[in-house]
């Protein structure tokens, strides 16, 4: 908001938000703020419980998807805190493939008993609902990871409350830009600040975002006790990084869409797996060792874990034991960052097979 007279369109808040109030000689963004502890009697007083340059993203990325930002030293520290709010042996609802972190983290849980996972195919809503029923937490992860489906979220949350769950949402792949669960009734958004929201492959964080004021006190809880809180400055880097996501985005969505016809009537090209909206797109081709070849051959494109930066990226993903077996072993992920278009497909291009 500017004057609070008129909502500003998301473009312009992502511009916007989180920056100081306009003052001469003040700087117009907030600058990093390196300090442990802070004079007493304060907002602050020490800094494992705040900080002015988290503070400042979080109102940007709280603004942007509706609620109030509690900030992460990583996304796997937000997923976490999240997890940790089911009481003790209580049940997780989560989708079969979402990212291998969060995966491990629920197995490890449920092998000490603390929590029980029921791991659901979250395309089919009906099978969720009633997997909802007597959960203290319905996980959701969508554009999944790397399969990217997709869960009706809308239809997921009135069902999961109506059972008495809440529900969680991972906007990592999509962000603010692209879905906005609060809007859809989700009680918390996760997020990997990592990927596109700080878009430049530098630096880990990670974020959760609420609106029940007693939800974000526990979060906020954790990450005090937990101790998983963001550095300064990449909290400053990743603010930085948010104000451009919308250019960022919508460009690297419309490179995908581009290649994803592309590949679409590529020979060497068994399925092309795209949800319609982002700049993830899945590729599976015959059999690991294609894949492999691919992921050795391109020269533009770099072989590398991690999505969401500038540059285009790709990797097999079945190289992680940690990946589901239903994933086939052929499957290429493909984060398509800013370089041209045509750069990038006649690279891809050169180092896919020929048939399948
Ligand atoms: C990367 C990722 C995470 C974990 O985030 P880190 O910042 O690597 O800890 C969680 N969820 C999804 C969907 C991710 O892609």
């Amino acid at each position: 908001m500017d004057d609070g007279s008129r909502p500003l369109r998301f473009a312009t808040r992502a511009v916007t938000a989180g920056r100081p109030p306009a003052a001469p000689d003040a700087p117009l963004n907030q600058p990093v703020v390196l300090a442990s502890t802070y004079g007493s009697f304060g907002e602050l007083e020490y800094g494992r419980y705040a900080n002015p340059s988290w503070a400042a993203f979080e109102a940007a990325l709280g603004e942007l998807e509706g609620g109030t930002c509690v900030s992460f030293a990583s996304g796997m520290a937000a997923v976490s805190a999240v997890l940790d709010l089911v009481p003790t042996g209580g049940t997780v609802v989560a989708p079969r493939h979402s990212y291998t972190g969060t995966v491990a983290r629920l197995q490890e849980l449920e092998a000490r008993d603390a929590v029980r996972a029921a791991w659901v195919d979250i395309t089919d809503t009906a099978a969720v609902i009633a997997a909802a029923r007597g959960a203290a937490l319905v996980w959701l992860e969508s554009p999944t990871n790397p399969a990217l489906e997709l869960a009706d979220v809308p239809a997921i949350v009135r069902g999961a409350h109506a059972a008495g769950a809440l529900v969680a949402v991972d906007n990592t792949f999509a962000t603010p830009l692209l879905q906005r669960p609060i809007e859809h009734g989700a009680d918390l958004v996760v997020h990997s600040v990592t990927k596109y929201l700080a878009g430049h492959s530098d630096l880990l964080m990670g974020a959760v975002v609420a609106t029940d004021p007693e939800l974000v006190a526990k979060v906020t809880g954790a990450r005090s006790l937990g101790g998983a809180v963001p550095s300064a400055f990449e909290a400053f880097l990743a603010l930085r990084g948010l104000r451009t996501l919308p250019v960022r985005l919508e460009r690297a969505q419309a490179t995908a869409q581009r290649l994803v016809r592309r590949l679409e009537g590529h020979p060497g090209v068994t399925e092309t797996r795209y949800p319609g909206f982002g700049a993830i797109v899945s590729i599976v081709l015959s059999d690991a060792a294609a894949a492999d070849a691919l992921v050795h051959g391109v020269r533009l494109w770099r072989a590398a874990t991690s999505l969401g930066g500038v540059e285009s990226s790709l990797e097999r993903r079945r190289r992680w034991a940690g990946e589901a077996p239903t994933i086939p072993e052929g499957l290429v992920r493909l984060s398509v960052g800013l370089e041209d278009v045509d750069d990038l497909w006649e690279d891809l291009a050169a180092a896919l097979p020929a048939d399948s």
